[in-house]
């Protein structure tokens, strides 16, 4: 009943309005609408493709409380529906509210004739400036034995990470883009069928433009067996390009473990700027991180990033699903992956990344409850590392643009749909703007060394 309530609404809304504040209003009316048939912790049932977003971006309804939600202005008219759940305040005032949502739709009706929502859309990239691309967890897999879809016979797709693919590939030229990384999470169950469409996904951009991906927790099996990924993304695929550098050669217990490209690095130069990138996989063991910093030291004369898989989330690992929201975000404390042999965030930053003069940003993924997060800390040579963690799951695509100012770089990250290239305003768990719109500045005074390449 509840899912009909909620499909006639969503069609009683006209192509017209959409983005406008009088569908806002209507989401509104439909949170208020479902509250009262979401107590005492009954899952209210929604139409398919809602429960599939619920299911591709983990929001599970609280246990054993009131769930009252709403349905954001995304999810009604966006193309990347979301669902924001109400905080207990709200929920207390929903039924003094339901009085007054009358008056709000006819505020919205008087507003809708003067207001003209401008949304802002992503342009060409100025000639003086280039991008990197980062790819943010692509696990919203569709079709037979999928989470989304475990009773479904159709052929296994991903049309978010096959959007993304496929929007960085027309747009190397527009976009000036010279660089691709994949957070990690490439796939969502480690089986064949889903490699098969993510290595179809990233053929796209292979061979056009340097890329590198981070082995996530959902890519290799928890003691960190990432057999599955070797195979779909070898040191073979790779080492004949110039821009390839080499991979770790593997755990002392063989190559299925953390070898085999599992961890890699990547050289490039624009114009007078040369950059060392590190892929390392989640929760990397302290031999990876001798081999990675071995590489950041070797390199030093080169502007350094690094992607892995776990940054930036709860700090300490969530008691239950409210807490990976609720809970205090920072640098990870906890890990996922190779047990008393991984290290967490916290432990990479203090074993890696905070030793190097010449490293710039750390990029993660993996907190779809998290979504986007931004922190600046200062390393042991008094440069400031940034770390940035995107897992939006709904399609947004994030991309970082840099200006270079004679001895610095200025950098622009600019998060969009590649569908309508409209930049993101705000999402349902982290609402502001500059989370997903921001701008900062590197130094490009690096040390030169006797032995760089
Ligand atoms: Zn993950």
């Amino acid at each position: 009943m509840i899912a009909t309530k909620i499909q006639n609404r969503l069609h009683q809304i006209p192509q017209a309005w959409r983005s406008s504040s009088l569908s806002l209003a209507i989401a509104y009316n439909l949170g208020a609408e479902l509250a009262p048939h979401c107590s005492a912790g009954a899952s209210p049932s929604l139409p398919m493709n809602l429960q599939d977003r619920f299911v591709s971006e983990k929001l599970k309804l609280p246990q054993g409380k009131p769930a009252g939600f709403t349905i954001s202005r995304d999810m009604v008219c966006g193309d990347q529906p979301e669902v924001s759940f109400i905080q207990n305040k709200w929920r207390s005032n929903m039924c003094a509210l339901r009085s007054i949502r009358l008056i709000i739709c006819l505020l919205a009706l008087l507003t809708l004739q003067i207001e003209t929502r401008a949304v802002e859309k992503l342009g060409p990239a100025p000639d003086d400036s280039f991008s990197i691309v980062l790819i943010p967890d692509t696990q919203a897999y569709k079709g037979a034995g999928t989470k989304s879809q475990p009773d479904s016979r159709e052929q296994i797709t991903n049309k978010i990470f096959q959007d993304h693919t496929e929007w960085i590939a027309e747009n190397i030229d527009r976009q000036n883009i010279v660089f691709v990384s994949h957070v990690g999470d490439i796939v969502d169950k480690n089986v064949d069928e889903q490699w098969e469409v993510a290595q179809a996904c990233m053929n796209k951009l292979h061979g056009k433009i340097p890329y590198g991906i981070s082995v996530g927790n959902h890519d290799m099996t928890s003691s960190g067996d990432s057999s599955l990924f070797q195979k779909y993304f070898p040191q073979s695929r790779f080492e004949h390009f110039d821009w390839y550098a080499g991979s770790y050669a593997g755990s002392p217990m063989g190559k299925h473990i953390s070898g085999n490209n599992a961890n890699s690095c990547q050289l490039f130069s624009v114009g007078d700027i040369d950059f060392i990138f590190l892929h390392l996989e989640c929760n990397a063991p302290d031999d990876v991180l001798g081999w990675a910093n071995d590489l950041l030291k070797r390199y030093a004369d080169r502007t350094a990033f690094i992607t892995s898989h776990m940054g930036w989330g709860p700090r300490v690992i969530p008691k239950d699903n409210d807490e990976y929201i609720t809970g205090e975000k920072g640098r990870m404390t906890w890990l996922k992956i190779h047990g008393k042999r991984g290290n967490t965030p916290q432990q990479m930053w203090e074993k890696c990344y905070r030793m190097h003069a010449n490293l710039v940003a750390v990029f993660s993924g993996d907190q779809s409850r998290t979504q986007a997060f931004q922190a600046a800390t200062v390393g042991d040579h008094g440069n400031m590392v940034h770390e940035f963690m995107q897992d939006y799951g709904s399609g947004w695509l994030r991309m970082y643009r840099f200006t270079s100012l004679k001895s610095r770089v200025h950098c622009k990250a600019i998060t969009f749909n590649p569908r309508t290239e409209e930049l993101c305003d705000g999402v349902s768990l982290v609402p502001a703007r500059e989370a997903h719109q921001f701008e900062f500045e590197f130094s490009l005074q690096l040390q030169p060394v006797a032995n760089a390449k």
